[in-house]
């Protein structure tokens, strides 16, 4: 699967909420752990881990932490894959250091009152969809 075809390849369902979610922004701290991976948290009724291994722009492999497991790919890593094809074109990322560990289990409690503080994109809304019930 390609990078900048992924879109046409899964489930129309999953490509659209994917989409939206990551039009809502939801995809939050997206970075090139390594020339191949990247890693990112994807915000909705939870914050999930999203990894996703791409070479050369061919996505070879992905994992999220959510309990979808109705298709290959979830939502959150369709998310993902349009926040890395959006920073792609705009900038070379950086690869920075992984120390991720620790920060992620911050992130995810911060994160968990995001929505609703927002008010936009609520969590209700995201939480109808067919990752989790
Ligand atoms: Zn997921």
């Amino acid at each position: 699967m390609d990078i900048n075809s992924f879109s046409k390849e899964i489930d129309p369902k999953i490509n659209s909420r994917g989409k939206e979610y990551f039009q809502c922004d939801a995809v939050k701290d997206l970075e090139q752990i390594t020339s191949v991976k990247w890693s990112a948290c994807v915000e909705g009724s939870e914050t999930y881990s999203v990894d996703v291994i791409i070479n050369k722009n061919k996505i070879i492999d992905w994992s999220c932490d959510c309990p979808y497991d109705w298709g290959p790919m979830c939502k959150h890593v369709a998310a993902v894959l349009y926040a890395i094809q959006k920073q792609s074109e705009t900038a070379p990322a950086k690869v920075k250091h992984p120390a991720r560990q620790k920060r992620r289990k911050n992130q995810r409690r911060a994160g968990e009152g995001y929505f609703r503080k927002n008010g936009f994109c609520s969590a209700q809304k995201f939480c109808t969809g067919t990752c989790f019930g």
